[in-house]
């Protein structure tokens, strides 16, 4: 597989068109069996189902692929088997650079970066959006063709295993890890878990192959530690191409690659590692200096990543998702902007770190307290150990006291900073993706009477 003549790969018969091959995925909510013949209907030339899960129907689904003169493929398991026409189908495109991006934090950053840069000088593909799961891989995949040079993906993982099986599909020549973080240690329990699960990107490489190591990481040394190809470190204090770069706050920054300045609109410290991280990446490919400068010359911030909207209040809108280190990132980017007006920190739940939860909330309130915001919204019931957490601090004087609200009710939420920013405010939003505090973007954009509007008192 995949069989002769098949036009695209999907998972959902709402996608399906004509010459599809629809691959029916037991999910937790739906049963893609249950769409089979929708698909069938759609146009699918050919469906992968269960052999277990449909030994009632399998009789009839036949017949009625065999009505639409499709082709009815039952296997042990449809996963495996999308997962193994994937890697079946790489393997017809023995030119293309393969290049696999993992990490706790910034791949999606990291591949759209990449991809600026390699694709002004080679024909590239990456995953669209963030496909990057054990079935978002396989089915992006299927988007590489013939004239493809370059393929950047990403891979991201939810538990144990899985980043092994995403190297075997992908088979990466290149493979690089942003960091690691404590994003999903609810599942893998710890942070060596983590670094030990992501160390799998590396397990396809056979001598040849080159592993990108972010050199400023704590785990660098053990990341580095027996990979069978090259080590090559990347960070600020390891490329020599690149000279330093100047802060522009909310513009981004001006960086120095190999003597020429250029201008970078991501904002923050971290996205400076996310653009060494892609140069270390096309540099590897390789392409020009030129092709890294344009590359990052072009780059806009993605939805919910570093976005900076303008108006009478100033938005940081960086709640595409959270995990506590990309919280204390955006809190010290927050903080390092140079602005008169007042700071307001909205913080939404961090999700999916199990036991973790209560002390990596407790440490994001903490560090709050010592922020340089002067308001701070909690939103979401995970949040209230960072409520405490932050009171304790402010109270025993580490830290100035800035107004604190709370609430687990969206609508409250919109209210009470409706009531409470005026102009000239500078607003951050960050919250996981599950909060999605982008549903405050029409309350914080002042109508043209409020912009005037007093401050209500806050306690
Ligand atoms: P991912 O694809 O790994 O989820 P994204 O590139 O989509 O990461 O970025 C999601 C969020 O992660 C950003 O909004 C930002 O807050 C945070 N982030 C991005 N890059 C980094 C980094 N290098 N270090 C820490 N946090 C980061």
């Amino acid at each position: 597989y995949p069989p002769r003549g098949i036009t695209s790969v999907c998972i959902d018969s709402r996608e399906v068109r004509p010459g599809a091959l629809f691959v029916a995925l037991e999910g937790s909510v739906q049963d893609g069996h249950s769409f089979a013949a929708q698909a069938f209907e759609a146009g699918a030339a050919a469906a992968f189902v269960c052999r277990d899960a449909l030994n009632s129907s399998l009789y009839k689904l036949r017949e009625t692929a065999g009505r639409f003169g499709a082709v009815l493929l039952a296997v042990p398991d449809t996963l495996r088997a999308l997962q193994d026409a994937a890697r079946v189908y790489l393997e017809k495109f023995p030119g293309l650079v393969r290049i696999g991006i993992t990490g706790s934090s910034g791949k999606t950053t990291v591949k759209e970066i990449a991809a600026a840069m390699v694709g002004t000088e080679r024909k590239t593909v990456m995953n669209p959006g963030n496909l990057n799961s054990e079935t978002g891989l396989p089915l992006a995949v299927f988007s590489v063709r013939d004239f493809h040079e370059v393929g950047i993906f990403e891979m991201g993982m939810n538990r144990f295993g899985e980043m092994e099986e995403l190297a075997a599909i992908l088979k990466p020549r290149i493979a690089l890890i942003t960091n690691i973080g404590t994003a999903h240690i609810g599942i893998l329990g710890t942070k060596d878990a983590i670094a030990k699960e992501k160390k799998s990107v590396f397990s396809q490489f056979s001598g040849t192959e080159t592993a990108l190591i972010p050199a400023y990481d704590e785990y660098a040394q053990y990341l580095a530690e027996d990979i069978d190809g090259k080590v090559v470190y990347f960070g600020p204090g390891e490329m020599r191409e690149f000279q330093g770069a100047t802060d522009l706050g909310l513009q981004g920054m001006e960086m120095i690659w190999e003597g020429s300045p250029v201008r970078f609109g991501l904002p923050g410290q971290y996205n400076l590692l996310n653009a060494l991280a892609a140069a270390a990446i096309a540099r590897e490919v390789p392409v020009s200096a030129e092709a890294i400068r344009r590359g990052l010359e072009s780059v806009r911030p993605l939805f919910g990543r570093s976005e900076i909207i303008s108006g009478p209040v100033t938005i940081i809108r960086d709640c595409y998702n959270a995990n506590p280190e990309a919280v204390l990132e955006a809190l010290s980017f927050a903080d390092s902007v140079p602005w008169k007006g007042r700071r307001i920190y909205v913080i939404g739940s961090m999700l999916e770190l199990g036991d973790y939860s209560v002390p990596a909330h407790e440490k994001i309130g903490e560090a709050l307290a010592s922020s340089g915001a002067d308001a701070v919204y909690f939103f979401g019931e995970e949040t209230g150990p960072a409520v405490e957490a932050f009171r304790r601090s402010a109270v025993s004087g580490q830290a100035e006291k800035a107004a604190v609200f709370y609430s687990g009710d969206m609508d409250e939420l919109s209210r009470m900073l409706k009531g409470y920013v005026r102009e000239g405010d500078l607003v951050l939003l960050k919250g996981s993706r599950g909060t999605a505090l982008e549903r405050l973007t029409d309350v914080l954009s002042l109508s043209p009477a409020e912009q005037k509007g007093a401050c209500p008192s806050v306690s």
